[in-house]
């Protein structure tokens, strides 16, 4: 797509409230970094809580949800944007499956926006929005594929390449322009910022950590992430 100039970003001001979370680090039962530009996988089991921190902020976390019991069923943007009625992921947000189930809530949330219509980048996407030797820059659909084919997990439920669906985009900006294009805007986050949700069923969680250095989601610098999970016991 066209990359959009704008010039006035106050219309693009956050549409959900702030909120911390009661919990805290000392009491989570997993906690993992992701290395900048890397893929992660694992379970996040029904009541349990699932933290990504912005480390060092202006990051773009790209993450698919499955069902863990029912591998068909997994995180659809449609669903979730037509029974939200809202285009932002934020505070409260119910993320639905394509059975139109909920498959969990955004429980807390310090950064204020998340992008649900943009899509994964892909080197096909970079070599259209940017150049054809962006092709062979690595990008979220590579890191999708790279870890449902060399990932033990995958291989033990048996996902494989042809499950890569929509995903969201955690921490990254992507307004609806006024004639209804995609903007990919300076990222909204900082360093130590968090999404948190709580998982409304099993779930299988594939993340790429984006390793897009050609728009500002990254900030032209991929950064780690870092992956907490609390038991449901932890949170009231
Ligand atoms: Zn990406």
């Amino acid at each position: 797509m066209e990359i959009k100039s704008i010039t006035s970003p106050a219309s693009f001001k956050l549409s959900a409230p702030l909120k911390e979370s009661p919990l805290t680090e000392a009491t989570a039962i997993n906690s993992e970094i992701c290395a900048a530009g890397e893929p992660w996988m694992g379970r996040v089991a029904k009541g349990q809580t699932f933290r990504i921190v912005d480390l060092e902020g202006n990051q773009a976390v790209d993450t698919l949800f499955f069902n863990a019991n029912n591998l068909e069923e997994r995180y659809s943007p449609a669903h979730t944007v037509q029974k939200s009625g809202q285009l932002y992921l934020g505070l409260g947000s119910k993320l639905y499956s394509s059975n139109a189930q909920v498959m969990a809530t955004i429980s807390a949330d310090t950064c204020g926006r998340h992008d649900t219509l943009g899509g994964a980048c892909a080197s096909e996407s970079n070599t259209v929005r940017y150049a054809m030797e962006k092709r062979p820059m690595h990008s979220c659909r590579d890191n999708f594929m790279t870890a449902l084919t060399t990932f033990p997990l995958a291989e033990e439920i048996g996902l494989d390449v042809r499950d890569i669906g929509a995903n969201i985009n955690f921490f990254m900006n992507v307004p609806v322009l006024p004639d209804g294009e995609l903007y990919f805007a300076d990222g909204i986050s900082g360093a130590g910022k968090y999404v948190e949700i709580v998982a409304e069923m099993d779930l299988i969680v594939l993340i790429s950590n984006c390793p897009q250095l050609n728009n500002p989601c990254n900030g032209y610098n991929p950064t780690p992430i870092k992956l907490l999970t609390w038991e449901a016991t932890n949170h009231a």
